[in-house]
Order: structure tokens, then sequence, then C-alpha cells
């Protein structure tokens, strides 16, 4: 099954099933002069091996494999990559291969952008946060004042999504992914939302149940790129739940919670929110109840600063003075950003703080 995915430059086919990894000749369609797969060190052992035998026989392949984890987005990494690229001998009639989580994916992606200024790349996402981050066409790496400071939009040729490699993925990158297609369906509608309810994450991932899930959430990001972009206005319901997520990940130092773990606090504050600002009921309780069942971390330290946090959500300090922008939900699907006041966000945030205890 597939999902169409047209930009301004492209229009880029996001299949999805099992055992893609061993069909990779099905979604490569040029006479590519060299493939440069790039992946991580858990993933190569996984993973490495089923591409390149399905990829060898056609075409002549190199690999580079970078330390696993996010300090892969760095510069020095870049620029290492750059290196073997050309060594390897690549051109501009080369095509680049992601395989792996949404590091890679931005990573080679950002090579793939500026190698001779862009050559063709395809992402083969392996974990499921990566159902986000694989469409889009953002791509970038970090620099030490700050994530995904240096980047692109580069929209992929493909995204093979081979949903067999999610079966080795740690619990807690689970929870992150599934934290993203929550979001996806509390954007788009309550029936999406039901199905997601069902989940239990402690127990061994559904095939049938988990490629559905995908397969919608991509959908739904899929429909609000292709409307916005470069992220002008719609693309900004994408971040329901991150304006605190992002603010709890900086405050509390990138790691403690994963991302997506991260933005479900974001997501029952952002709920919190809504409520109070347009005097209606959401779904907290459920929200609530779901990710206590499936064991996301949710209480945070005592310790946590409220005035920190909403410096933070204020993203850029010149705008100190201005108020926080956050995406609301006026009823379950419809999203809309909203700007806060200071003196209602202190008072909303201290009382969930409190209640998540
Ligand atoms: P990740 O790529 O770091 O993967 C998480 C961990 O899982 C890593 O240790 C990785 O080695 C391991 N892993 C990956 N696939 C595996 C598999 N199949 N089996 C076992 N282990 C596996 O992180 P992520 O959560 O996938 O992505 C996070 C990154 O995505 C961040 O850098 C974030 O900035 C980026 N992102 C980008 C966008 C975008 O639009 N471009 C959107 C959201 C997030
Ligand atoms: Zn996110």
């Amino acid at each position: 099954d597939s999902i169409s995915v047209k930009t301004s430059t492209n229009e880029y086919a996001v299949s999805i099933g099992p055992g893609l990894r061993f069909q990779m000749e099905r979604f490569i369609n040029k006479s590519y002069s060299k493939i440069f797969i790039i992946t991580d060190s858990n993933v190569e052992p996984l993973y490495l091996p089923d591409v390149l035998q399905s990829l060898e026989p056609s075409f002549p392949v190199n690999y580079t494999v970078v330390p696993a984890g996010e300090s892969s987005k760095s510069a020095r990494v870049y620029f290492d990559i750059i290196t073997e690229v050309i060594q390897s001998g690549l051109d501009r009639d080369s095509l680049i291969i992601a395989l792996g989580g949404g590091m890679v994916g931005d990573l080679a992606g950002f090579v793939a952008a500026t190698f001779m200024r862009g050559i063709d790349f395809i992402q083969m996402p392996t974990t499921i946060l990566a159902h986000d981050s694989s469409v889009g066409g953002k791509v970038a790496i970090n620099h030490p004042e700050g994530k995904n400071l240096i980047g692109s939009f580069y929209p992929p040729q493909a995204v093979v999504y081979d949903v067999d490699t999610l079966h080795t993925i740690p619990l807690m990158e689970i929870r992150s992914g599934y934290a993203e297609i929550v979001k996806h369906s509390f954007i788009h509608d309550q029936p999406f939302w039901e199905d997601i309810e069902e989940v239990d994450l402690t127990k061994p991932l559904l095939d049938d149940q988990l490629m559905n899930h995908l397969f919608r959430g991509i959908q739904v990001k899929a429909n609000i790129v292709e409307l916005d972009e470069k992220e002008s206005n719609i693309r900004q319901y994408l971040n329901f739940g991150h304006t605190l997520g992002h603010a709890l990940e900086s405050e509390l130092g990138y790691g403690k919670l994963t991302h997506g773990e991260a933005v479900a606090i974001g997501m029952l504050f952002a709920i919190k929110v809504s409520e109070a600002h347009f005097h209606t009921e959401l779904p907290y309780q459920s929200l609530f109840e779901w990710l206590k069942r499936n064991h996301y971390p949710i209480a945070l330290p005592p310790t946590i600063n409220v005035n920190n946090l909403i410096n933070r959500m204020k993203k850029d300090k010149k705008a100190k003075k201005q108020s926080v922008q956050m995406v609301l939900l006026r009823e379950l699907g419809e999203p809309i950003t909203e700007s806060i006041e200071d003196f209602t966000l202190i008072g909303l945030l201290e009382q969930f703080l409190r209640e998540l205890v």
C-alpha cells in the first residue's frame, strides 16, 4: 500500500508494508551511477545486510555507519560523511539511502540536499517516530546552540517503510513514536483517536493495527504538508503538543524524556489550555489514562520551574514580552493557533503540573 505526496518540486510515494527492505529494486526506477547508504550503529547489524543484498545485484553500493544517537546529527559527522561520499566517487547521478530512524533520516537527507547542490535520496524509516520525520521534506543537523538549526526543505524520491523493522525498537522508542501518531489523530478526527485508544504498547505490536495507524498518521501529515509546504500556516498544526514538549525537553535536558514522551505531556497541557480557552470539553481523561496504561512517564520533577518553561515556550528570546503561541483544539480534529497571555498560561501550567504528580 502506498500514499503519494505532492510537493512543488516532485511527487513521491510512501510505501508501507512488511519485508520491503528485500524488494528495493521495486522502488528504484533510475539507473543510478552509485548508491550510498547511511545508517547507524544499532540499525546496521539488524537490517543493513538485507538492504545490501537487495541492491547489490543491480548497483554499486557503498555505505557508512554513524554512532546511534542524536549527537551524530552534527556538523562534524556531516562533514565526515561528505568526505566519504566524495571518496566513494558519488556524482550527480548517484542516490543516497537513509536507513534508520529520524536521526539518520535528517542527517542523510541533509547530506543529499547539499552534496553537489542536491542529489536524489530515499528514506527507509525504521522507527515509528520516523513515520513523521520521513514525510514532509525537512532535513537538518543540529548546532550546539540549538536543534535543527542547519537544514533545508528537501523531499525524498521515495519513502520505503518496512514495518517488519519496527519489531526491534526499544519500548521507549515505541512510546515516543506512538505519541506522534496520537498527535496526528488529535488534529484529525475522533475515530482515529478511538482506534489508537485500543492499542496496548506493553504487548508485542500487532502488525495490522500498527500498519493501519502508520498509514493514517502519514496520511494526516502528508495532507498538511501538501497544503503548506513551507510552514507558513497550517503546518503549524503539526506542532500540537510541541510548545510545552520542546520546552520540557530542553529544560529537563535532552535524553531525560524521549521527544514523543515530552510531546505526550505537551498534548495533555494543550488540551487543558484548549478546554479553558474555548470553554469546551475534550478527551483529556482518556488520553491521560491511555498514557498511564502504556507507561508513559508523566510525572515531572516538583522542582521544575514554571517561568523557565514559559520563557522556553516563547522560543525566541527577543520575543520575551510577547505571549506564547500554542496550537489548541477547538474540538477534536479542529486545530487552531492562538496566543495565550502569560498570566493565564502561568495559572494553567501551575495547576497542570500539580495535577500530574
Ligand atoms: P533515532 O533515529 O535516534 O532512533 C531512536 C533509537 O532507535 C536509536 O538508538 C536508533 O539507533 C534506534 N533504532 C532505530 N531503528 C531501530 C530498529 N528498527 N530496531 C532497533 N533500534 C532501532 O530517533 P527517532 O526517534 O527515530 O527520530 C528522532 C529524530 O527525528 C530527531 O533528530 C528529530 O529532530 C528528528 N525529527 C525530524 C522531523 C522532520 O520533520 N524532519 C520530525 C520529527 C523528528
Ligand atoms: Zn515531534
